[in-house]
């Protein structure tokens, strides 16, 4: 693997890991994240877990042909799980899953979590269901990007254990610092979404979900217009 190797996506998730962080990356196929990172100078020591044979063997043997052994440590285990207390993790990445088994990670790993690492997330869906878990455990969303790339969007979700912040339920929706930003990419995203949700909703009339559910997508909707509306002004 070369240095600058990274997609964009897990570049720009690199920005994130503090220089000579004490890193897990968790469900690390090729290890190329820790591998890159520790290519790159900025950490030097990480731990890339893999619960899955083929991805932990790629992963070994990405590590192995750049020569890495001593500095990342590849292991087979399901979530958290790869982690020890005596490695002394300061920063955790999880990237490329869904929202819901980033959140099932961290909960089920939560014992293993000392609350000073800081949390570096790349949710491909669900990014709600994973603030709202960060918030309920107490968690400061600090930093957020949203990218694009090959046509799709991704979002990152930095976050650290401090201030006591409440966000609101639009916020966690879209994401309390995306939200300010409004970025093009963001702009685009939900301009995207808002169509999709539409045709959702007339779907779910003619059909038999419940009220609970249709009202739950008309209350989206409308936050999604009035954050679009208030771009155009
Ligand atoms: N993190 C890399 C990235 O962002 O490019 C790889 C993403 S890949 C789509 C997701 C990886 O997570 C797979 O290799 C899968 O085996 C692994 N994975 C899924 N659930 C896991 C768990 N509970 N513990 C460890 N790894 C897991």
């Amino acid at each position: 693997m070369k240095v600058n190797q990274l997609s964009k996506r897990l570049q720009k998730v690199a920005e994130y890991v503090p220089k000579d962080a004490r890193l897990a990356d968790i469900g690390s196929d090729h290890a190329y994240l820790p591998v890159a990172l520790t290519l790159q100078n900025k950490i030097n020591f990480a731990i890339a877990g893999e619960v899955v044979p083929g991805p932990f063997e790629a992963a070994k043997k990405q590590v192995a042909e750049n020569n890495l052994e001593e500095k990342i440590i590849v292991r087979l285990a399901d979530g958290l799980a790869a982690v020890k207390e005596s490695d002394n993790i300061s920063a955790v990445t999880i990237c490329g899953m869904g929202g819901v088994l980033i959140r099932d990670i961290l909960q089920s790993g939560k014992d293993v979590l000392s609350g000073d690492e800081r949390l570096i997330l790349q949710p491909n869906v669900a990014e709600r269901q994973l603030r709202t878990w960060l918030v309920e455990n107490k968690y400061e969303i600090i930093d957020e990007a949203i990218i694009r790339e090959n046509h799709k969007t991704y979002e990152i979700i930095v976050a650290e254990k401090g201030n006591a912040v409440s966000y609101s339920d639009k916020d966690l929706f879209f994401g309390p610092l995306l939200i300010e930003e409004k970025n093009p990419i963001f702009i685009q995203k939900w301009n995207h979404k808002l169509e999709k949700s539409k045709s959702i909703l007339t779907n779910l009339k003619q059909g038999q979900a419940t009220d609970q559910k249709i009202h739950r997508l008309e209350t989206e909707i409308a936050w999604i217009q009035e954050v679009l509306a208030d771009e155009s002004n």
